[in-house]
């Protein structure tokens, strides 16, 4: 979502000719009660009907949270992707099955090494993976000193995405609703650390966007992706379970 305002920001100030044209999906669900959960999708959605309903966006950028996800969404909505962003901080263990499913049906994952996002990098190699964002090595020594609000002033395009949800920009008839996610943002203590890979994940997504440009090298890259999903099919774990945990025998099916 602050990359998605980050591109609106660009495209808005005229610094934006050099960017791919994009439609970002955004899915997921909240539980119960889970109140930041939902302050990020009214925030995806707020955000996407300000850029959805500005012309200068047409043809350019669109942003969408699609509601109620589920499988069904996703037998469309997986070989339709170009780019699966696998966006989680790096020992969330986010990332799990969804990249699995993008890789197999040929999109390329922009990701952090979360999860599979790891062996998926190493299956597919790392010149066929977008990677961004700090380790989980790395993201353990920052812990402690964090301090969202010094990389934010460091950072331009970051000051101008963080004023853009401050001023209510986005939330202009509704005053306070995004409050909670601005200062989620800003606080030492956000254990996701989001401030922290912003800027490489920007840099990442602009790597990913000049990939896309060459679509003879993009293409390259899809089929390399499906080519190399094998390991993560459903029979591979299968057996291993069984190998591992179940011992069952096979049955032998009569042919009759
Ligand atoms: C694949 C899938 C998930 C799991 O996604 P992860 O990226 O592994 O968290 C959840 N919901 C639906 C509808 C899916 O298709």
């Amino acid at each position: 979502m602050l990359h998605a305002i980050h591109l609106y920001d660009r495209i808005r100030r005229g610094d934006g000719d050099d960017i791919v044209p994009r439609a970002i999906l955004i899915g997921g669900k909240a539980a119960p009660g889970y109140a930041m959960a939902k302050n990020v999708i009214k925030c995806i959605n707020n955000v996407a009907r300000v850029i959805n309903s500005d012309p200068v966006m047409e043809d350019r950028l669109r942003l969408v949270f699609y509601p109620d996800y589920n499988v069904s969404a996703m037998e469309l909505i997986c070989p339709a992707a170009d780019l699966s962003e696998q966006i989680s901080t790096a020992g969330k263990e986010a990332s799990g099955t969804g990249n699995m499913k993008f890789m197999m049906n040929g999109a390329i994952t922009i990701g952090t090494l979360d999860g599979a996002n790891v062996e998926i990098r190493e299956a597919v190699g790392e010149n066929n993976f977008f990677l961004f964002g700090l380790t989980v090595d790395e993201i353990d020594k920052v812990r402690g000193q964090y301090d969202p609000q010094a990389i934010i002033d460091s950072d331009e395009d970051f000051s101008r995405v963080m004023h853009l949800l401050k001023s209510e920009h986005f939330n202009r008839f509704e005053s306070g609703v995004l409050d909670a996610i601005h200062q989620s943002i800003c606080e030492p203590a956000d254990s996701w650390m989001t401030a922290a890979d912003f800027r490489s994940f920007v840099d990442a997504q602009a790597a990913a966007g000049e990939a896309y440009k060459d679509t003879e090298r993009w293409t390259t890259m899809s089929i390399l992706n499906t080519a190399s999903s094998g390991q993560f099919s459903t029979d591979r774990t299968m057996r291993e379970y069984n190998d591992d945990i179940w011992k069952l025998e096979p049955i032998k099916l009569s042919s009759k």
